[in-house]
């Protein structure tokens, strides 16, 4: 209560005061207007691989992983870009509303249990930032969403999980231009050489879980499990906040 004094809510775009209601979710952040797209949270039928969310029929490999495979074992999303999801994105890496780390962590990691909480993962990554942007941003969005998994686990479980998260195997050595209106060709190009594994001999034979906030073509992420792969990695998938 006091808190809520001290701070009143606000919706997190425009700024209008909100009713203090209790509830910690994403949807609470925002006014009844800025909110009204709500969120689409992804679920079956999509792409076996990219995890690209069909509109009809069954999951199944979706044309573009045919062509080009990715190097990454299946990426699950927690939801698609847009909506509250998108501006809520917007508003924690552009305009560091940190507010919103802790109801897309939630949702993230409900996605994490549901797809991930079975496979025998040993690491998981939150994709590295370069120094420059780092600095610059001040933060790592992709470490501010899975920071609390290993409390999250040993609450929902009453046991630590059998993995471990990991911000030193994988580092981010070259600083890229933005992938925005870029094509797939170019995004990878424009990704190549961005990583390097400094820990081969933590990684290999490992099986690691990448972790971003938004999943686009996959270009980063595909050349960061690339990297990884060629250092001994066992295997590479990939969960994020949003899909494209
Ligand atoms: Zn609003
Ligand atoms: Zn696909």
């Amino acid at each position: 209560m006091a808190e809520a004094l001290l701070f009143p809510k606000k919706c997190l775009k425009c700024g209008k005061y909100l009713e203090e209601d209790g509830s910690r979710s994403l949807e609470s952040c925002f006014c009844d207007a800025c909110g009204r797209e709500g969120i689409s949270l992804i679920v079956p039928p999509f792409c076996a691989v990219c995890g690209v969310r069909f509109h009809a029929g069954d999951t199944h490999v979706c044309g573009a992983c045919l062509k080009a495979p990715l190097k990454l074992g299946q990426v699950r999303a927690a939801a698609e870009y847009k909506g509250i999801v998108r501006d809520g994105i917007q508003l924690f890496k552009y305009h560091s509303k940190l507010a919103m780390a802790a109801p897309f962590e939630r949702i993230l990691f409900q996605t994490f249990l549901q797809y991930y909480e079975n496979l025998p993962i040993d690491f998981i990554i939150p994709m590295p930032l370069h120094r420059s942007k780092m600095r610059k941003r001040g933060f790592n969005q992709a470490y501010l969403l899975s920071r609390n998994f290993k409390k999250m686990y040993d609450q929902a479980f009453g046991r630590p999980p059998a993995w471990d998260t990991d911000l030193s195997s994988l580092v981010r050595i070259r600083k890229t231009e933005p992938q925005t209106g870029f094509d797939i060709e170019e995004r990878r190009k424009n990704v190549k050489g961005a990583f390097k594994s400094v820990r081969e001999d933590r990684i290999k034979g490992k099986h690691i879980l990448l972790v971003d906030d938004v999943f686009t073509t996959g270009a980063t992420c595909n050349e960061a499990a690339e990297v990884l792969l060629k250092h001994g990695a066992a295997r590479v998938d990939a969960l994020v906040l949003a899909r494209t």
